[in-house]
């Protein structure tokens, strides 16, 4: 059953994840994600910060659906949601993916019109042919690709690394996306242009309601662009709170190092 209390969040509840490694003819079992637990709300951002191997994109795609978890559950609204069928399409259209990799979600055959109104078009079925395209030029203005004719015609490589992470954005939102989880979403980009496209995240989760999950290894840009930090170490969450609390009060020895990376 739904808990009402619970609509515009969406929970990781006893996450784990184990993967059965093989080296020669041995097995071994790696406790990738060992049980964690956070909910995120609409118009809120949690960062999840981490080193290289902690297990921050395992949980990203146990969230997103991409991968089953060992045991636990994501919840939408306070329910569980589906494995299959109708379900899982409406959980995959409102809980989005933005990879660290633009490239990985778009096709390098399609134009950048053809990546948002067909999204849109598939989850709107009687809107009209004028009113799709109307559409899918208002995502571009909003991820500030404007004007929207300028960008609709390219194909991906035709655009800036800035530019295809605000077309991968956009296109997460195009079926009506009410969280997103970014996988570092700008550590493959000009550091010049990062600050803007972590802009614009914040201004879609302060202006336009949405929750997002930032995943990074960068405490500073966490503490700036998030209300909450979750610390991982070796699979584990290991510090948890105010973002400006976590930092300053570090109490596990990894965020202490981290800090002082980052000073
Ligand atoms: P992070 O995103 O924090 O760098 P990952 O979630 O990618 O970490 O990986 C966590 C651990 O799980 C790493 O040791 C990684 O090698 C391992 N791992 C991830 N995916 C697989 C897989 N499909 N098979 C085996 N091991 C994996
Ligand atoms: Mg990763």
């Amino acid at each position: 059953m739904s808990d009402s209390t619970r609509k515009g969040t969406l929970e990781a509840r006893n996450l784990v994840k184990d993967f059965r490694l093989r080296s020669g003819l041995k097995f071994s079992m790696l406790h990738a994600v060992k049980d964690v637990s956070f909910a995120i709300e609409q118009g809120r951002t949690i960062a999840l910060v981490g080193e290289s191997g902690s297990g921050k994109s395992t949980i990203a795609r146990m969230i997103a659906k991409l991968e089953h978890p060992t045991s636990g559950t994501v919840l939408l609204d306070g329910a569980p949601s589906a494995t299959g069928g109708k379900g899982l399409e409406a959980y995959r259209r409102e809980v989005q993916m933005v990879f660290q990799d633009p490239f990985a979600s778009l096709n390098p055959f399609h134009t950048i019109a053809h990546h948002i109104e067909r999204p849109i078009r598939i989850h709107n079925p009687g809107l009209s042919g004028p009113d799709v395209r109307m559409r899918a030029a208002q995502l571009l203005d909003r991820v500030q690709l404007s004007p929207a004719s300028k960008f609709a015609d390219r194909r991906p490589h035709e655009l800036s690394g800035g530019q295809r992470q605000r077309v991968a954005i956009a296109r997460a939102l195009a079926p009506g996306a009410r969280f997103i989880v970014a996988d570092e979403p700008v550590s493959m980009l000009d550091v010049s242009i990062r600050l803007g496209v972590l802009n614009l995240l914040a201004d879609l989760q302060r202006q336009d309601g949405l929750g997002v999950l930032y995943i990074t290894h960068d405490l500073a840009t966490a503490r700036h662009f998030s209300d909450e930090i979750l610390v991982m170490f070796r699979g584990d969450i290991v510090e948890r709170g105010d973002a400006d609390d976590v930092i300053l009060n570090a109490r596990h020895e990894y965020t202490r190092q981290l800090r002082e990376a980052a000073a």
